[in-house]
């Protein structure tokens, strides 16, 4: 499972806290030394590690905890909700269209799972709302991409558009959307291609999908077990692009998964969801506030 070092590196700071009955500036102090340890060792942005610090430093000092009943035990809540902003607070919900379809365009480096988890979403959809969304096969550029797109939407019974490998992404998109509103889908998943690395071409063959599709949603697919990289692919990505939400995908790996986290801050764009497994029911609902209790344990 994703965090257990970090988790057992906070634990370990909070419980020598935990042990002792009054707690002093010098002790807060060690506890934050380690707890900045702990999150600069698990991948976290370094920027965002030195805000969180600092935050949970002044709340202490502002409700003086020190002073206070229980001070350890206040101390932890400090920064658990702490944890929580840093991913965002609340749960954001999927951008709708006023009116059909609901345009969402996955983007991503290649391998992070944006195919899987337009799949996943849409059978979320379909189960959960009744939806019948409709999947665009835009990947012209990793030939096993349609494939992997169409054996998917197999089975999960999802219609996949998509015109072979010889066609323009850009045409695609357009005569996707035209089978989309024919069919009356009222979710469209453009799959759009990804690189090993972010490079102008793909940036501008993503742009120019933008402008034809509208999309109501850009969700960026981000693999948590990229490590430090994750945050610079995210800005690429939105300074570009301007992503609406992410997805982490593979939180079910051994990852230190501090990078993924750091997302959220960098970037100001919401996680909406995470992927936790290969099965196409592995994607859920990201709630900052559980994931901050489940990383502290
Ligand atoms: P794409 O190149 O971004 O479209 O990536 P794919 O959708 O092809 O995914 C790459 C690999 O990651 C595939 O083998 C997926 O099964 C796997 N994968 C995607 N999401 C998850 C996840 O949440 N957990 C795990 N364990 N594997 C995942």
């Amino acid at each position: 499972m994703a965090f257990e070092g970090l988790t057992e590196r906070l634990q370990s700071a909070l419980s020598g806290l935990r042990r002792k009955g009054k707690v002093s500036e010098s002790d807060l102090r060690d506890t934050m030394r380690e707890i900045r340890m702990a999150l600069l060792e698990a991948d976290v942005n370094f920027g965002v590690v030195k805000d969180f610090v600092r935050d949970v430093r002044e709340k202490a000092a502002g409700e003086k905890v020190l002073e206070g009943l229980n001070p350890a035990q206040q101390i932890v809540k400090i920064v658990n909700d702490e944890l929580t902003k840093m991913m965002g607070e609340q749960d954001v919900p999927l951008n709708q269209s006023p009116k059909i379809p609901t345009v969402i365009m996955m983007v991503g480096l290649q391998g992070a799972g944006k195919t899987t988890t337009a799949g996943k979403l849409a059978l979320k959809l379909k189960n959960e709302k009744n939806a019948r969304p409709l999947m665009i096969a835009a990947d012209i550029y990793r030939p096993a991409a349609i494939d992997q797109l169409e054996t998917l939407g197999q089975q999960i019974d999802v219609p996949v558009f998509s015109m072979g490998t010889d066609a323009d992404p850009r045409e695609i998109v357009r005569q996707g959307l035209i089978r989309a509103n024919e069919i009356k889908a009222d979710y469209v998943f453009i799959d759009a291609a990804g690189r090993l690395q972010i490079d102008e071409a793909l940036m501008q063959e993503l742009a120019d999908i933008k402008d034809i599709a509208e999309p109501n949603e850009i969700l960026l697919v981000v693999d948590a077990m990229t490590g430090q990289n994750a945050t610079e692919t995210a800005e690429g990505f939105n300074n570009r692009l301007g992503i609406t939400g992410v997805v982490l995908t593979k939180l079910d790996g051994d990852t230190r998964g501090g990078a993924a986290l750091s997302i959220r801050a960098v970037t100001q764009k919401p996680i909406k969801f995470v992927g936790q497994g290969e099965k196409m029911t592995d994607l859920d609902t990201f709630y900052p506030d559980r994931m901050a209790s489940r990383i502290l344990g």
